[in-house]
């Protein structure tokens, strides 16, 4: 039985992009109704995420104060050891603060309620209709459908299937050490000071990684695990299998989960009629590392801010794929030449200087990296040495700067947009979006 059968905006989705995009409606004045197929306790993401904090901050999205029980900050950015093989880079200069996603989540339910949304669990959304949507519960009319339901969710703009190269199989657990000296010589073995955080790349070839950071004086462990499985590759869940298996020291799981991300690039089209997608639906993911959180937090402040303002849900498409489309796409063309590459030519990349803490440290934080004249004729002369890898990262680089460039026009007018699109994919070598049916 659903509380109310007719609102502004009902929000399908109540992970952390479909709270916040219900609480900044609400706050705004909206009638909103936030359902979740699932229980509101597992909403969403249940497991560790980094987030940078100035997407936190654009969003408008408070952390707890210092000293509360469900405080969501596991740790403020700290040194990254990115490695492959015998090459490292030590990035100590980025925002990704570590949230526990149980907690944010939790916190953007209670801010959705103090606003006013009606929050309900346990019911799936089917279809939209005329007047709104159908769910499992009944009918409901509605002005504007938010579908926020994630990458296998209602799908309610029919957008195209994620495609299985474009997915990265993701876990993260939080678990018990049970042998803190043993944890401590293996950050040793691999010289990472056991407070900072250790990321073996290229594990299992490009795209792939294993992160492992310690926490509450070695007895706790974090584990994030991602790769893009291919019939041969595994999943980033058996790879943490894996991992912890052959690591003794690494007792029981505490909490964490796993899934899919997708990595392509943002749909071309994120609204049409009532409904707007937001967050993964959309695929509003940065597609350098299949990270979502912040950028569907940054999606849920444009849309909100949007419809205050009496514009149109076209309205919102544009700008975020203003804000963001052009940063995702860019970095999109990089994970797809990345995802091929084997680690003994990340190992070079790295020991060349190529790869520094400057270019790592913008991926992490979700940027444009901002390479002087210098360090770009120092890049130019690296790949100069490594001809074979020199052509196919100039071209993708290339490549990049042009899809940047067309997502800086990304079209007012809705007629326009095939043209965009097909223009955007074939810089990409990616299909076309097809047109959205009417
Ligand atoms: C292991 C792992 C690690 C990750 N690490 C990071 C990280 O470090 N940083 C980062 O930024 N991102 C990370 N991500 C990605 C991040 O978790 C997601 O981008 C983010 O959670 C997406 O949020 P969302 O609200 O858009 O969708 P979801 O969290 O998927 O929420 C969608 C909600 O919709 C509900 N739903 C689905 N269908 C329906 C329906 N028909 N009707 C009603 N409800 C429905 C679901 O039950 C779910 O609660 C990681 C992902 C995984 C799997």
């Amino acid at each position: 039985m659903l509380p109310i059968s007719s609102v502004d905006a009902v929000v399908v989705g109540a992970g952390s992009s479909g709270a916040a995009t219900a609480a900044f409606l609400a706050e705004r004045g909206a009638q909103v109704l936030l359902v979740d197929r699932r229980p509101l306790a597992r909403a969403g993401a249940c497991w560790v995420n980094g987030v940078p904090a100035a997407l936190l901050r654009e969003a408008g999205v408070v952390l707890a104060a210092p000293g509360d029980a469900r405080a969501e900050l596991r740790s403020a950015p700290i040194t990254t050891h990115l490695i492959a093989g015998k090459a490292r880079v030590v990035i100590t200069d980025h925002d990704v603060l570590e949230i526990d996603m149980r907690h944010l989540v939790a916190r953007l339910h209670d801010r959705a309620r103090q606003a006013g949304v009606h929050l309900v669990d346990g019911v799936t959304v089917h279809a939209v209709t005329d007047r709104g949507v159908d769910t499992s519960a009944g009918p409901v009319a509605a002005r504007w459908v938010i579908d926020a339901s994630g990458v296998a969710g209602a799908r309610l703009l029919d957008q195209p299937v994620v495609e299985r190269r474009d997915l990265c199989a993701a876990a993260q657990e939080v678990r018990h050490v049970l042998d803190p000296a043993a944890a401590r010589a293996f950050f040793a073995a691999h010289q990472v000071p056991e407070d900072e955080v250790m990321t073996l790349t290229g594990v299992l070839g490009g795209y792939s990684i294993i992160n492992v950071r310690l926490h509450h004086d070695a007895r706790e462990v974090s584990v994030l695990t991602g790769t893009i499985p291919d019939g041969v590759r595994r999943g980033g869940k058996a790879l943490l299998n894996q991992f912890v298996a052959q690591q003794p020291w690494i007792g029981a799981r505490i909490f964490g989960g796993a899934g899919a991300i997708p990595l392509r690039r943002a749909y071309d089209r994120i609204a049409h009629g009532k409904v707007a997608l937001v967050g993964d639906a959309a695929c509003q993911v940065f597609p350098g590392h299949g990270s979502g959180v912040g950028s569907g937090l940054v999606a849920a402040r444009l849309l909100a801010d949007t419809l205050t303002r009496g514009d149109d849900l076209r309205a919102y498409e544009h700008a975020w794929h203003r804000r963001a489309g052009g940063l995702h796409a860019a970095f999109g063309v990089i994970r797809r030449w990345n995802q091929e590459l084997r680690i003994e030519q990340l190992e070079r990349l790295m020991a060349s200087g190529f790869l520094d803490p400057d270019l790592s440290s913008a991926g992490l934080d979700q940027r444009q990296p901002r390479v002087s004249p210098r360090a770009v004729l120092r890049k130019a002369r690296i790949l100069a040495g490594e001809p074979a890898l020199g052509l196919a990262l100039a071209s993708t680089v290339v490549r990049a700067s042009a899809v940047r460039a067309l997502y800086a026009r990304y079209p007012r007018s809705a007629r326009a947009m095939p043209a965009w699109g097909r223009m955007v994919a074939a810089v990409v070598g990616e299909r076309p979006d097809p047109p959205i049916a009417a």
